[in-house]
């Protein structure tokens, strides 16, 4: 059985009404960039979607009407003016790393791509909190923070490209995860400004109070025009790649390490198979066959005790180079799921999955290990979780159906893990598989008539 069942398809929107509403966009600002080539609206309907072969055919021909590129909040106002008095559906999108489709326009109408608002507004100097806009680019937000000594808290492998709106919006850990738990922690996001989708749209300023219904909501329930956020003092992280000849050594130390105090930004392990398939970064011996792989970035002070410490427990270092000064990929671009793309550009029948796997992970991984063998292979990340250091893990799956797939996630639930599906449409079945009434409300408050990225919040549809 599929994992997930997508809403019937809608006709697209008449297109006589996507005219009007494109005439009275043009008229009330003649410099408003609107976009119909068909070309342009296949490529900005588009996401990361085909690493799970559930999604990618059942998303595949969906399209934008109209896009939109939006440069300010006062433009982001008169899309949603229009589309609301028009009836006509508005996805927002950044850059479109997403990886269940989260900005792909299940019923047409416009796309609004709001990378044109890209500004940093402001840095309070004494607290480090910043505001900026959505649409800028993560890595770039780093290098405005960083005159000020600041630096993101956590960010997505995709930090080079995607988005700040789209990372509240359509994301949710990264590396810096292991310090700072998941974006929708308490104390990491301190405030949104949101546009209303209505006739008259609003353009509200919430508190830390507000916020939790809108993050990981899939702009849902409100169009994020900027984002204030708890930044931290900048530091130069220090990236490590380490052998392991033992899969139980490797993985006793990725779960010991982060309860030292051994200072760490990330910490991912990868098991032989998936390792030797990584294009390591340049100097960074690949690993000889069967060596598992322990990737770090951890503070210059952990350097001077980090080798005798892992070597006492098996492992070796092979590299080390400060972050942001190696040649080729940085160590970054091989955790999260950039292990996925990077193992699926060479096996594209490959897909994966996304647990929190349980305190004591040793008999999990041991009973899938027998069940699945060689179809099931592991990655496993260091996260916070509730405050407690925890493994998450990106297994790379060989995709043999649906029904597998539906096994292997029961198989995983019933030995302790968490599953967050990553082959599932909607906020709920992508997270905890419970409808969250707070979003649901903020859907009836900020988008009353449901335009908003329509058929991804199950919570509105079966209200
Ligand atoms: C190789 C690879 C690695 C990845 N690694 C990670 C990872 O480590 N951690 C992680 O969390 N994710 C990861 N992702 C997923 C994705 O890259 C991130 O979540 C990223 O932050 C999404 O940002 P984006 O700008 O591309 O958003 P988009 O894909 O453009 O949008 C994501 C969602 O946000 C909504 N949205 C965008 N902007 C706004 C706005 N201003 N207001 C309201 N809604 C908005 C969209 O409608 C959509 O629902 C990865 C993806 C890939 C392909």
């Amino acid at each position: 059985m599929p994992s997930t069942a997508l809403p019937p398809l809608e006709p697209p929107v008449a297109p006589e009404r996507i005219a009007a509403l494109a005439a009275d966009l043009a008229a009330a600002d003649p410099a408003l960039p609107l976009l119909q080539d068909p070309a342009d609206l296949a490529r900005l309907s588009r996401d990361y979607n085909d690493f799970s072969p559930v999604l990618a055919p059942l998303l595949a021909e969906r399209r934008a009407q109209l896009v939109v590129l939006a440069g300010t909040a006062e433009q982001v106002m008169a899309v949603a003016a229009a589309c609301a008095r028009h009836a006509v559906p508005l996805t927002p999108r950044g850059a479109g790393t997403g990886n269940y489709g989260q900005c792909v326009p299940l019923r047409g109408g416009v796309v609004l791509d709001l990378s044109g608002l890209r500004r940093l507004r402001h840095v309070d100097p004494a607290s480090g909190v910043f505001t900026a806009e959505p649409g800028v680019v993560l890595a770039e937000l780093d290098r405005l923070l960083a005159p000020h000594g600041r630096a993101l808290r956590l960010v997505p492998s995709t930090y080079r490209t995607a988005s700040l709106g789209g990372f509240i919006a359509g994301g949710s850990s990264g590396v810096g995860s292991l310090r700072w738990g998941f974006l929708a922690d308490p104390g990491n996001l301190l405030g949104l400004e949101v546009v209303t989708v209505e006739p008259e749209p609003r353009r509200l300023q919430l508190g830390p109070d507000g916020l939790a219904p809108l993050i990981h909501a899939y702009g849902c329930n409100g169009i994020l025009t900027a984002v204030t956020m708890a930044s931290c003092a900048a530091q130069p992280w220090q990236q490590l790649v380490v052998g392991f000849s033992d899969w139980a050594a490797a993985l006793a130390v990725a779960a010991e390490l982060p309860g030292t105090a051994l200072s760490l930004n990330a910490l991912c392990l990868l098991e032989a198979p998936v390792a030797a398939a990584m294009p390591w970064p340049g100097g960074c011996p690949p690993p000889p066959a069967g060596e598992h792989r322990l990737l770090l970035l951890a503070s210059t002070d952990a350097l001077a005790p980090l080798p005798g410490w892992l070597a006492a427990r098996g492992g070796c270092l092979h590299w080390q180079a400060p972050q942001g000064e190696s040649r080729g990929i940085p160590i970054r671009e091989l955790g999260w799921n950039h292990t996925t793309l990077h193992w699926r550009a060479q096996h594209p029948d490959w897909t994966y999955l996304q647990l929190l796997l349980p305190a004591d992970p040793t008999r999990l991984l041991a009973q899938l290990r027998r069940r699945w063998g060689d179809d099931l292979l592991w990655h496993i990340e260091a996260v916070r979780w509730g405050g407690a250091a925890r493994l998450a893990a990106m297994p790379l799956l060989r995709w043999q159906g649906h029904e597998a797939l539906a096994e292997l996630i029961a198989d995983c639930r019933e030995l302790g893990a968490l599953v967050f599906d990553p082959h599932a449409i909607t906020v709920e079945d992508g997270g905890l598989g419970v409808v969250d009434a707070d979003q649901v409300q903020a859907k009836r408050a900020f988008d009353p008539a449901g335009l908003l990225n329509p058929g991804k919040l199950r919570g509105w549809l079966e209200r």
